[in-house]
């Protein structure tokens, strides 16, 4: 088989990459691990940013996000048993939608069956050739056969644990990483949302979130230990937890249900430079991750996917290697910007387990003076929303 861009993975970034590349008759063929229900069964992001919105209306498959999404025009941090409100629009005239990343990925597999674009789900053994030549190819294994597709350019859009990355030499790349002492751990309920936005809580016995992906569906998180069990939570102990992290009046309105997903996620902090090498290129979390505080990682590989797709555009119209060659300086530059917004929103509102008193009383300060600072608040509206492209 033979293609222009040759996509490894099927999640949001390499499905966004191919839509938009294909509207520009630009081909390619998108390799994924798993199978399709699975890709869809995985539950993770839901705050999306009007950048990332935007790319997805380039790309042609926005009508249903238009249809159901919700509008939030700021967010809420509740700390010392007070919930003190962040209003992006009136601080910065921006807002943010919510839009599960499981519905964005379902919009964008339609869209490309529409298109006609050739996705191959369940391909085994993907393996990367020739990447730093001018001939890079891409064999796998497909229904017990081997398969070889020849192209000009690999998007390595595999995720943290893919092929990709790991087919750079790791003389060439270099990587930045944190891992943080604790884990989130989620559950997700048909149940309504205990208030119109999301409440950040910074409270003694962790941090939680009260999160949402639409009006009747709630997606709660807790810190928790990276040694705890998915299966030592019953919902029960779940919402008790939750309950104690939360004011007396949010608690009180807090609607209990059975979890139709539960699990715990540990934080991580992940940077690798450059995000290119030859004609392969890294892509959403196959060159970074962020802890999910900020909600900057799929739109981070959004952000991504837009200037892949400028530097092939101008490839293949113009003829002009500008744009790729400035690929990895312009995505890394955004990248970082987030990492340490997201760092920094993980910094403020966790407990961590070796902090001094002196640290504690620290975080405090920070936290009354961002409640109380209108430029501070700004500062917070303006990475949240999104910085732009
Ligand atoms: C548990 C969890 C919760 C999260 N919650 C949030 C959140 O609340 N907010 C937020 O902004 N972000 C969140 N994120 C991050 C966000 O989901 C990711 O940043 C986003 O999915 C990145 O998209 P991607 O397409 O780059 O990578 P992925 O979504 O990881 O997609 C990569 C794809 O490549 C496939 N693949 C992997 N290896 C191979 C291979 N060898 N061959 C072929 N295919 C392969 C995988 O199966 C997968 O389908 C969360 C992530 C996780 C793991």
């Amino acid at each position: 088989m033979r293609t222009q861009v040759a996509i490894i993975g099927a999640g949001p970034s390499g499905l966004l990459l191919g839509q938009l590349l294909l509207k520009e008759g630009i081909s390619n063929v998108v390799l994924e691990r798993q199978s399709g229900e699975h890709v869809l069964s995985r539950i993770r992001a839901g705050i999306i940013e009007t950048g990332t919105v935007e790319l997805l209306d380039a790309a042609g498959v926005s009508g249903r996000l238009h249809r159901e999404s919700l509008i939030h025009d700021g967010i809420e941090i509740a700390f010392g048993g007070t919930r003190h409100r962040v209003n992006f629009r009136e601080l910065i005239g921006r807002a943010v939608v919510v839009y599960g990343q499981t519905e964005i990925t379902r919009d964008l597999m339609a869209g490309r069956e529409a298109a006609g674009g050739t996705t191959v789900y369940q391909a085994q053994d993907v393996r990367l050739h020739g990447i730093d030549g001018p001939h890079p190819r891409v064999t796998y294994r497909s229904d017990g056969i081997e398969r070889s597709i020849e192209c000009d350019f690999i998007a390595g859009c595999d995720g943290f644990r893919g092929v990709s990355r790991a087919c750079v030499p790791q003389s060439a790349l270099t990587c930045y990483e944190r891992i943080y002492p604790f884990g989130w751990l989620g559950i997700m309920v048909d149940k309504p949302p205990v208030s119109d936005e999301l409440i950040y809580v910074s409270h003694e016995r962790g941090f939680a979130l009260c999160s949402m992906r639409s009006r009747e569906r709630s997606r709660f998180y807790l810190q928790c230990n990276l040694e705890e069990r998915v299966e030592n939570w019953s919902d029960e102990r779940f919402y008790e937890e939750l309950a104690s992290r939360l004011d007396p009046d949010t608690a009180a309105h807090l609607q209990s249900g059975h979890s139709i997903e539960k699990s715990i996620a540990p934080l991580r902090s992940f940077v690798a430079e450059p995000m290119r090498y030859g004609r392969t290129f890294l892509v959403g979390d196959a060159a970074h991750i962020v802890p999910p505080t900020g909600a900057k990682g799929l739109n981070l590989a959004a952000s991504d996917v837009y200037y892949l797709w400028q530097g092939l555009v101008t490839h293949y119209r113009q003829g002009s290697e500008n744009g790729l060659e400035d690929y990895s300086r312009r995505a890394l530059a955004r990248v970082w910007k987030a990492e340490r917004f997201s760092w920094s929103m993980t910094s403020l509102l966790h407990r961590f387990p070796e902090s001094s008193g002196f640290d504690r009383r620290i975080q405090q300060a920070d936290l009354e003076y961002l409640l109380t600072s209108r430029a501070a608040l700004a500062s917070l509206a303006e990475n949240y929303v999104g910085l732009p492209l």
